[in-house]
């Protein structure tokens, strides 16, 4: 039996999201009831339209300030899964506490709420990151769920404000997703509910979140069109830069399948669907026939590919294939048609 089934109510946090304004659209096509949380009235327009054919099945809250205490309490009344996803994902806070406390006071405040008034809470899904399990290296290495990233919580008690930027941010989804591992330990007894973590890596795909230029578009979609149209990044970072990735229709999948599939009760799992270099993503590009070769990058092609690439990191996604279904993934190929597509409809 599934630990959650439409038509039960989610909840999902920071619905305004690249993230989870996918999950919410995932949601609502597959009968559940869908209630969002964004922090202003403003916020919720766009979601409110994008969904309206859905009626009463789509509510949005607004929780103002989630690092407030209690700031969830009534959100998660009458709710049988929830879905957080809110959490700061820039490169831009001198203080890392800017991202540390609404990333852990966000989490934990959740599930506060969750084990005072959820009373038909069966599932809380929580949006972590690889930033949480990574520890940069220079040798190949493949992580597992077991890896934590203790590195970047280090650096940012040792460096404080001058530590790199990636630490503050990778300090802030370890230490966020640490924070709930302890709850639901400190909890156990008392919840009803069970946990499951996602660990995804950078994540691409087509926007479907309100963004009223180029300029406003979220973190890793902004590196994806400023590296694909705007020739952000010269030939030699085209063939050595790269991570792992996800498309953000997958990352929506894995949500669903956490809240549904009972195995994957009290497990985090990394969801990926394997390294890349930008050169992949520039060549996608040229193939995909959208834009103009003369619009995009040309690098050395298929400099991003073959024996002699390295790739440092990678990850393990074989839990997430057994206990998830999670064994297929969206290609670069389509991954970069699909938003080359979707910006030019844009007119960017
Ligand atoms: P977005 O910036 O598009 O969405 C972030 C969401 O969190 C928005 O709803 C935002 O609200 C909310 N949020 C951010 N800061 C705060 C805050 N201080 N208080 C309350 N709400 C806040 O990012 P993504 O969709 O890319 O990220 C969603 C989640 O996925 C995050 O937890 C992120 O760490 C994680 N993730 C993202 C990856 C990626 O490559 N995109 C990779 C791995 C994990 P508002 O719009 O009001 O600011």
């Amino acid at each position: 039996m599934p630990a959650v089934a439409p038509p039960s109510k989610v909840l999902v946090t920071g619905a305004n999201g690249f993230i989870a304004i996918w999950v919410v659209r995932r949601l609502l096509e597959k009968g559940y009831a869908v209630r969002g949380t964004v922090r202003s009235e403003s916020k919720a327009a766009h979601l409110r339209q994008l969904f309206s054919s859905y009626g009463d099945k789509h509510e949005v809250v607004i929780v103002e300030d989630i690092t407030k205490e209690g700031a969830f309490d009534e959100a998660v009344k009458g709710v049988d899964a929830i879905e957080h996803t809110a959490s700061p994902f820039h490169f831009n806070s001198e203080d890392p506490n800017d991202l540390i406390e609404p990333a852990v006071k966000g989490t934990t405040g959740v599930l506060q709420s969750a084990l005072k008034y959820g009373s038909n809470v069966k599932r809380v899904v929580v949006t972590s990151s690889v930033a949480a399990v990574l520890t940069p290296t220079t040798n190949p290495t493949v992580f597992t769920e077991k890896d934590w990233n203790q590195q970047a919580i280090k650096d940012v008690e040792e460096m404080g404000k001058a530590a790199p930027p990636a630490s503050k941010y990778r300090a802030s989804k370890t230490l966020a997703e640490k924070a709930a591992w302890d709850f639901v330990d400190k909890n156990k007894g008392s919840i009803g509910w069970d946990l499951v973590v996602l660990n995804p890596p950078y994540v691409f795909g087509p926007i479907i979140h309100d963004v009223p230029g180029p300029d406003k578009i979220n973190t890793s979609m902004a590196d994806f069109y400023n590296t694909l149209l705007k020739g952000a990044k010269d030939d030699k970072t085209l063939a050595t830069l790269g991570s792992c990735w996800i498309d953000v229709r997958d990352l929506a999948l894995a949500h669903i399948l956490a809240i549904e599939k009972q195995e994957a009760g009290g497990n985090r799992f990394l969801v990926s669907q394997g390294p890349f270099k930008w050169q992949d993503f520039v060549d996608a590009a040229h193939e995909a026939g959208v834009y103009p070769e003369s619009a995009l990058p040309k690098g050395v092609p298929g400099a991003g590919k073959g024996p002699d690439v390295t790739h440092l990191l990678n990850y393990d996604t074989s839990k997430a294939a057994k206990l998830l279904g999670m064994d297929k993934y969206i290609s670069i190929e389509q991954c970069t048609k699909d938003c080359l597509e979707d910006f030019k409809k844009r007119g960017w």
